[in-house]
């Protein structure tokens, strides 16, 4: 008989909803693993860490969080945020901490058009649309450089500025991920995304770096676009749209302007890779631990889910992601959904409903 494979997965629930969709997502795995007869497994570790975790200890993981992290096949993370953490605490502390320790440069955001979810986008094509949005994860507007308060300043006129790194071989390593992407794709196809009208340096590289790359794609059709044009775009004439690769910032905003034209940010899966392996690659829903409905069972799991169909791919169980996509949007199409999206099951009717489909898509 076949040898088992099995994967060592990090588990990181996180706060809020976060620890919802992740159990959701954690359930799908397990029973992908028992269908699978053996050919593989999860052995899945789980890490407390997330704002409970930072007002009880101080701190939003262990010192040697990151190092824990590196002996694992992959991270699957909830979300982090909780009401009396400031946001960039929690960010930095965890999230961020992981994305840039491990240089997961590479973050994925796929913008899929489900079957029967209501849109917010009126559109003639509107079930064929779906893009996918690389974001640069490693600098950029998120790099932390700059500070406050500099001396001689006081009270009511503090100063504080905030910087943005841009290198070449994050720009180009970031933008040649986008143009490999856009081959495995349909339409051949990368806009670009900067400001480089108003952002006279490290954008003008990026658009710099953007010509240079492109030359050496002729199969790839290379567009460049100023993020206020673009964020017109995407509501305007979505369908031209293949790979958007954008910075850090523009890449965030641009993902959730995306993924509520899909129906919800609640459906938005993403992935942090490091595309050289060095590190275990992390996946997460796109949303945060939205605590104005945590606990209560109604969040919509599909962005946490998604996200381990995403994993699985990573992990070369290439079919078996496109199963678990398959019964996802078998699932929006029975009806089959949260609040948010306009239905009436919770996070675990919709869960079921998407192992229940497992079998009938495959
Ligand atoms: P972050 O700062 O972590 O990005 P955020 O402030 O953008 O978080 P989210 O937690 O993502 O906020 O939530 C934004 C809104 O979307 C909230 O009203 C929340 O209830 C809703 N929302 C987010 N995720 C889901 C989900 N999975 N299911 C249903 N609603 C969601
Ligand atoms: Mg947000």
């Amino acid at each position: 008989m076949e040898e088992t494979k099995t994967f060592r997965l990090a588990v990181i629930p996180g706060d809020g909803i976060g620890k919802e969709v992740i159990a959701a997502g954690l359930q799908v795995l397990d029973h992908i693993a028992e269908e699978s007869g053996g050919r593989f497994a999860f052995e899945k570790d789980t890490f407390p860490w997330g704002c409970e975790y930072y007002l009880e200890h101080g701190k939003m993981m262990d010192e040697d969080g990151v190092e824990k992290m590196k002996g694992y096949d992959a991270i699957y993370f909830g979300a982090v945020g909780f009401p009396g953490v400031p946001d960039h605490v929690s960010l930095w502390g965890l999230r961020l901490a992981i994305c840039q320790g491990l240089d997961q440069w590479a973050n994925v955001r796929p913008i899929e058009f489900l079957p029967g979810v209501p849109r917010r986008l009126n559109h003639p094509d509107v079930d064929t649309l779906n893009w996918v949005l690389v974001r640069e994860n490693s600098e950029g507007e998120y790099s932390g450089i700059g500070g406050r308060n500099f001396a001689g300043r006081g009270p009511g006129k503090e100063v504080a500025v905030q910087s943005a790194l841009f290198t070449e071989h994050g720009c180009e390593r970031i933008i040649r991920f986008a143009f490999e992407l856009a081959r495995t794709r349909k339409r051949k196809r990368v806009l670009s995304v900067t400001k480089s009208n108003a952002q006279q340096y490290g954008m003008v590289l990026w658009d710099e770096v953007f010509a240079r790359v492109s030359k050496e794609y002729p199969d790839v059709e290379a567009e460049q676009g100023l993020v206020d044009a673009v964020a017109a775009h995407f509501v305007l004439r979505p369908e031209e749209l293949e790979v958007v690769v954008a910075s850090n910032l523009f890449a965030d905003i641009l993902s959730d302007l995306g993924s509520a034209l899909a129906g919800s940010l609640g459906l938005a899966p993403s992935a942090n890779l490091d595309p050289e392996r060095k590190a275990p690659s992390m996946f997460e829903s796109v949303h945060g631990s939205a605590p104005d409905i945590a606990g209560q069972g109604i969040a919509n799991p599909i962005g946490s889910i998604a996200s381990a169909a995403m994993m699985l791919s990573h992990l070369g169980l290439e079919e078996e992601a496109e199963q678990l996509n398959r019964a996802i949007a078998e699932t929006t199409r029975q009806g089959i959904m949260t609040r948010d999206i306009g239905g009436t099951h919770d996070t675990a009717g919709v869960t079921e409903a998407i192992i229940r489909n497992l079998a009938a898509v495959k």
